[in-house]
């Protein structure tokens, strides 16, 4: 017990501790965080910095919110917990709420993680096909390089094989097509053009598959963990009206573009689409407790509808929906409303990218992107090869940003062992003064080091 209690906190997290991710690094030893407010965190020495990530792209409305805190407490202490296959006023008032912010009418299914909602997705994907006497409807199509979750199925969506060839083999039935990175585009095609060839190409696989056995396509509006990749809006209208074509579902996994991330409320409706079904998590709570929904077109949960056995889904999820959670979710939208969260990200996105415009001036500079208040940074050897450079010149940049007191993230082709897009997601409370301090410490890595 001696000499536990001599261990400092970092020996005791190196000791005891198994990080997301990260192994261990001597000379980078985890961040621990004490606290947070606004888009500032603090670690436990008292070190400040801005988290232009908002952690997992997740704290929209920023650290330290005492409303958030006081109606999870009220909530505990009236009623901590039912399972919902019963039913409590949160969970009723979010899931209409949640109505009211969509262009269709759904029904909400809660789940905890942005992973367990889009299981329950494919879930309701390939039984719903079932019960309309098309069983043989089971494939899943979605993106190389994106992230759709860690669970077996959701890592079978996702297409990032890093992330995935240690635990192989993964769920059946999973199919990848190539994302619309338009920065990488030939020359001499346009952009537009370009979006519709990765489109048809969905079209074409769900062709070579049979579309007899297509279940759904999954993807988000845009792809974020990727490496930011914003497709023209033909790709995405293109995408529902072959879905609409073939009988396929169409999944929008809205995990990181909802809640006012893109400058909406859900980053679909940039494209004016309708999905099928659309997950959502992260900043529905931002973060303040786990919380995830899967929303349901209504004509979708019809099938499902019937005293018989098999209209069931079986799907059980113990604290899906919990009543803190969702309490806590509606005073977090409210917030957004109060506040007007979902423009104030339109319009700082538009001064974040402005300000980050002169890193093109910059060699190694090759794109600079983004949507609302989520920005990407594409780091190359060479304007004219589009190279990516190498993870630990990535890694540099980001360590010289963190010295500074920026915590930045990094994503990519993961596929081909990349990670050379550096990605900003700040809170959407930010203050002006924070994203110039952003725009400044970016500024000082890449043409002061
Ligand atoms: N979908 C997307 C687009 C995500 O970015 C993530 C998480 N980063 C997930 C799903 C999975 O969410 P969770 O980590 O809550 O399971």
């Amino acid at each position: 017990v001696q000499v536990r209690e001599s261990l400092s906190l970092i020996e005791k997290d190196r000791k005891y501790v198994w990080h997301h991710i990260s192994p261990y690094k001597e000379e980078a030893p985890p961040m621990i965080v004490e606290k947070g407010e606004g888009s500032w965190i603090t670690d436990y020495k008292g070190n400040r910095y801005l988290d232009a990530m908002s952690g997992l792209w997740c704290v929209n409305v920023g650290y330290g919110r005492e409303e958030l805190a006081e109606v999870a407490a009220e909530q505990i202490k009236k009623l901590a917990y039912t399972p919902m296959t019963n039913s409590h006023k949160s969970a009723i008032e979010l899931a209409e709420k949640i109505n009211a912010m969509l262009d269709d009418e759904y029904v909400i299914f809660y789940s905890n993680s942005g992973s367990d909602a889009n299981e329950v997705a494919f879930k309701i994907a390939r039984q719903y096909h079932q019960q309309n006497g098309e069983p043989n409807r089971y494939k899943i199509i979605s993106r190389y390089r994106a992230y759709h979750g860690s669970s077996m199925g959701a890592l079978s969506a996702t297409g990032q094989s890093l992330r995935k060839y240690k635990y192989e083999p993964l769920s059946a039935g999973f199919i990848h097509v190539s994302p619309p990175d338009h920065y990488r585009k030939p020359d001499n095609i346009s952009v537009e053009q370009y979006n519709l060839l990765k489109a048809r190409e969905i079209e074409e696989t769900i062709k070579f598959e049979q579309k007899e056995t297509i279940a759904a396509v999954i993807m988000e509006p845009l792809i974020t963990g990727g490496g930011v990749i914003i497709p023209h809006e033909v790709y995405v209208q293109e995408v529902e009206r072959i879905c609409n074509r073939h009988g396929v579902l169409l999944i929008i996994d809205e995990v990181i573009c909802g809640f006012g991330r893109t400058g909406k409320a859900f980053g679909h409706q940039h494209f004016n689409i309708k999905p099928d079904i659309i997950t959502m998590a992260k900043g529905l709570t931002s973060a303040y407790l786990p919380l995830s929904i899967t929303a349901i077109r209504k004509e979708i949960y019809e099938a499902f509808k019937g005293t018989e056995e098999n209209y069931h889904f079986r799907h059980v999820n113990t604290f899906g929906g919990n009543p803190a959670a969702c309490a806590v979710a509606l005073k977090n939208l409210e917030i957004m409303e109060r506040e007007n969260l979902f423009k104030r990200s339109e319009e700082l996105g538009k001064k974040l990218l402005n300000g980050l415009e002169e890193l093109k001036n910059h060699p190694n500079v090759g794109d600079v992107r983004g949507l609302g208040l989520l920005a990407g940074i594409e780091i190359v050897e060479g304007k004219e090869t589009k190279k990516p450079v190498s993870n630990e010149k990535i890694a540099k940049l980001i360590a010289a940003a963190k010295a500074k007191g920026l915590i930045i993230g990094r994503n990519g082709d993961t596929v081909a062992g990349h990670n050379n897009i550096l990605t900003l997601s700040p809170p959407l409370s930010s203050t002006d003064d924070d994203i110039q301090f952003i725009i400044k410490v970016l500024k000082e890595v890449f043409f002061c080091e």
